[in-house]
């Protein structure tokens, strides 16, 4: 790969912003069980014992989880970007192997696959 070190740097503070940005927001509805791959589990709150408070707090346990499993997928995807970094196969395909376009990349530093794929 020829990424310049200084806008591979720049894709990587880029991504480490949007990381801890995750999980701030995961962190509000979920703990994290490991954090390293980014796996969250979905918080359940107790919000009281009648009837009306299990319905409200199974209401939004099941918002939490949709919104949990969208963030955790988010998050996931960076952290694969950032290990690719480490492991210099950044910025190629996944699927045709061919290079990412370095704009593709400035606006979308965690993607998989080229604009073609
Ligand atoms: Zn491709």
């Amino acid at each position: 790969m020829t990424i310049d070190k200084t806008i591979l740097a720049e894709l990587k503070a880029a991504l480490l912003k949007e990381k801890e940005e995750l999980e701030s927001n995961l962190g509000k509805i979920a703990r994290p069980i490991d954090k390293a791959e980014g796996d969250y589990e979905t918080s359940f709150e107790d919000i009281g014992t009648d009837k009306d408070d299990n319905a409200t707090e199974v209401d939004q346990y099941t918002q939490n989880l949709s919104v949990e499993n969208t963030l955790e997928k988010k998050l996931q995807v960076i952290l694969e970007a950032l290990e690719k970094m480490e492991k210099g196969t950044y910025g190629f395909c996944e699927n045709c192997q061919q290079e990412i376009p370095l704009d593709r990349l400035r606006a979308n530093p965690s993607a998989k696959t080229c604009i073609k794929c």
